[in-house]
């Protein structure tokens, strides 16, 4: 089935035309197979006469290289391919061509980086933007409106209330991920002490994601389709996160999240690896926590994004990469960079200067998982280079689903429930807002998590446990 026809062949549901092709052609190799069957003993093999231009894909996306990201979209994919007569195009992971039915050679792609991510992982091609008025008359806010000048501008009272974003349905919602933002302005500037990821939670720059795991908490809270909300009242919030970390002073005492600086989560609600694509909000936290003397910013991420490569944090941004075993992160982890991209980031990132830790999470008990995870923990090792083994440290979480998200999975992605809803070794917790919250049972769990490390242990005796639960 071509991949350009996935839309019209599956019909009446280009929802779940889109759950395959981001399941499938996102994590696949794809080898495009020609000419006549092979059974036909004695037949000589056709050549495939597909009709198509005499350009080059690197011509074609050079004459169609817009002024915004959207070279790095699906669609652009796909007018590749239909502009090539082709049902596919070339596969590109990490800067090296794997399969180049067109003969281009790296030069030709070299100035178009991130079509390679584009191609493989087609992530966002924004169509539509809810803007809140406050939000369009700041510098950011203009800075993200030029990036994506062909998108649609909606107006809105609040990033918060956009019905038909929080009301979709949950089986289109993976679209409003690739083809929506929401541009608002972040009103209140607390910080939450926190004392596990970090020691504090920053006020967000952005709320929403543009990956969808089917575990994902913030969805729970606010609606399935959740797209990047960014923030465009990015000094306040920087100059509110100056001001807290001054008021603080020197940290006192070391504790498990740092021995030395306070430590500030960035993205609770997102991944800012992904909204690094969208904005420069990233970049200037990064800057923020280079100039501050005691305190880190820190964030947990399941996107490979090469530009934070160029940030210079100086040691003062810690990236946790967020890993599972590979077949379990492509069932449950859609939409984010493969396992494998992930773990070959992390050499790159310490090179870069940033302070590079894991974050196992969420730990899912099926059939076999000491096995998959055993065998990651040794990937690791095999890749991690000694002096980011030096220092690392990992968080375990074990997986909390919850019955509402449960419902909403069942409707668009009813395998990952398999994994996810499992009554026979979960109970029920209530929330503090009342909601059903399933964890595995106790005593089970507690068992399970000493396995769980006594495997780290085994496997990778450097790595210290920040906190697992
Ligand atoms: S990366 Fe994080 S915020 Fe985004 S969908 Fe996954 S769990 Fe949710």
């Amino acid at each position: 089935m071509p991949v350009v026809r996935w839309h019209d062949l599956i019909t009446g549901s280009p929802t779940l035309a889109d759950a395959n092709l981001d399941r499938l052609v996102h994590n696949a190799h794809r080898i495009q197979l020609r000419g006549d069957i092979l059974r036909r003993n004695g037949h000589p093999r056709e050549t495939a006469t597909r009709p198509r231009t005499n350009a080059t894909p690197a011509e074609i996306m050079r004459n169609r290289r817009p002024t915004s990201p959207e070279y790095a979209s699906t669609g652009a994919w796909q007018r590749l391919a239909e502009a090539t007569g082709q049902d596919q195009c070339w596969l590109v992971s990490q800067g090296r061509i794997l399969h180049d039915p067109f003969g281009t050679s790296l030069d030709d792609i070299g100035d178009y980086g991130p079509i390679s991510r584009g191609m493989t992982a087609p992530l966002l091609d924004i169509r539509r933007i809810y803007l809140e008025p406050a939000a369009a008359g700041l510098p950011r806010g203009r800075q993200v409106l030029d990036r994506f000048p062909a998108a649609e501008r909606i107006p809105v009272q609040s990033h918060w209330r956009i019905p038909e974003l929080r009301e979709g349905d949950p089986e289109d919602f993976l679209r409003p991920k690739r083809e929506v933002l929401v541009l608002g302005v972040k009103k209140g500037l607390a910080f939450r002490p926190n004392g596990r990821s970090a020691d504090f939670i920053a006020p967000s720059t952005s709320n929403g994601c543009a990956i969808a795991c089917a575990y994902c908490y913030v969805a729970r809270r606010k609606g399935h389709a959740n797209p990047i909300s960014v923030f465009a009242n990015i000094e306040e919030i920087l100059a509110a996160t100056a001001r807290h970390a001054a008021t603080l002073g020197p940290k006192a005492a070391p504790n498990q999240v740092d021995p030395r600086d306070w430590v500030y989560d960035l993205g609770e609600n997102g991944d800012l690896s992904v909204d690094a694509l969208v904005s420069d909000n990233v970049r200037d936290l990064v800057a923020l926590f280079r100039s501050l003397p005691n305190a880190k910013g820190s964030f947990a991420t399941k996107w490979v994004n090469p530009d934070l490569l160029g940030y210079d944090p100086q040691g003062r941004t810690r990236i946790r990469m967020s890993l599972m075993p590979h077949g379990l992160a492509k069932l449950l982890d859609i939409r984010a960079a493969p396992v494998a991209e992930r773990i070959a980031a992390l050499p790159d990132l310490h090179r870069a200067g940033y302070e590079v830790q894991v974050n196992f999470s969420p730990v899912v008990l099926r059939e076999g998982w000491e096995a998959e995870w055993g065998a990651l923990f040794e990937e690791l090792d095999a890749t991690l280079p000694a002096a980011v083994k030096d220092r690392l440290a990992a968080e375990i979480i074990m997986l909390t689903h919850n019955a509402a998200l449960h419902e909403v999975n069942l409707a668009w992605h009813p395998k990952a429930e398999e994994v996810l809803w499992r009554p026979d070794i979960q109970e029920e917790k209530r929330s503090e807002t009342g909601a059903a919250n399933l964890r595995y049972r106790t005593g089970w769990k507690g068992r399970w998590l000493q396995r769980f490390r006594d495997l780290l242990a085994a496997r990778m005796p450097y790595c210290r446990v920040r906190y697992a639960f």
